[in-house]
């Protein structure tokens, strides 16, 4: 049985007294149930990452980066990189979210290449594809997910393939309140993973988590998250507010 995902992705809110309590909350509704094996994980910013991975250790919820330097190491003022990341314990990263296409300029041979370090350091990547609604509109959606997955994943091996999960997120429905439909959800992950079963092979592509992204929210969780290639989701503004979160959770408990 494939691994059944819940991301949130904080972005760049909750301060430190602010993300406290939101720890504390969520690990009250995780640690006494049994989440049937869905894991629950939270990308916090930067500066508290360490924080969370330490009280959360042990527990049902892991912590992801929202991302990591393109960079091993040296004069690049700002940047934080996967061994940091890493040695604070944090064994995940999303990578190639929409907004650091967008706000930052990220092409694919940066991606590749935070891919490659985020792998090398022994991190777990949630790699994010997804069209714009320019692209959708001119029924590109499948061209575009198929170039963002070949450019940024086509020199991993098979067993490195197995470290990586992928985020569908059509960029219209991110932080808008637009939510691609169940059909629109199935059909996209059913060929993300056709797209990854042509290269990697059947067996690899049936194991890999595929996770929806995009305005994903207690009143559509569940149409969303129980088709059959969603594997479970990444979520923005939903998973800022705990009992928000945890519908969502419970969507994939069903
Ligand atoms: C995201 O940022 O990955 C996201 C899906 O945001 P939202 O749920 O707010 O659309």
């Amino acid at each position: 049985m494939r691994r059944r995902i819940i991301v949130g992705n904080w972005k760049m809110n909750k301060n430190y007294w602010q993300a406290l309590p939101l720890i504390e909350s969520l690990l009250g509704y995780t640690e006494p149930r049994d989440l049937k094996g869905v894991e629950v994980v939270i990308a916090p910013a930067y500066p508290f990452l360490h924080y969370a991975y330490q009280s959360t250790k042990d527990t049902k919820v892991s912590v992801a980066a929202q991302d990591i330097s393109a960079h091993e190491s040296g004069a690049y003022t700002g940047e934080v990189s996967a061994d940091m990341i890493r040695s604070t314990g944090v064994q995940m990263v999303i990578i190639g979210h929409s907004e650091r296409r967008r706000y930052h300029g990220e092409d694919a041979q940066a991606l590749s290449k935070k891919i490659d370090l985020a792998l090398a350091n022994r991190m777990e990547v949630i790699y994010c594809i997804g069209e714009t609604l320019e692209e959708r509109r001119g029924a590109a959606q499948f061209k575009v997910a198929k170039k963002q997955l070949m450019d940024a994943l086509h020199q991993l091996t098979r067993d490195q393939m197995q470290r990586v999960c992928i985020a569908y997120e059509p960029v219209w429905a991110i932080g808008t309140g637009e939510t691609a439909t169940a059909e629109q959800a199935q059909e996209m992950h059913g060929y993300i993973r056709q797209v990854i079963a042509d290269r990697f092979g059947p067996k690899t592509a049936a194991c890999i988590p595929l996770l929806y992204g995009g305005s994903l929210k207690p009143e559509n969780a569940v149409a969303l998250c129980t088709q059959p290639d969603v594997d479970g989701g990444l979520v923005g503004g939903a998973a800022l507010e705990v009992a928000r979160f945890i519908a969502v959770i419970e969507a994939l408990l069903h």
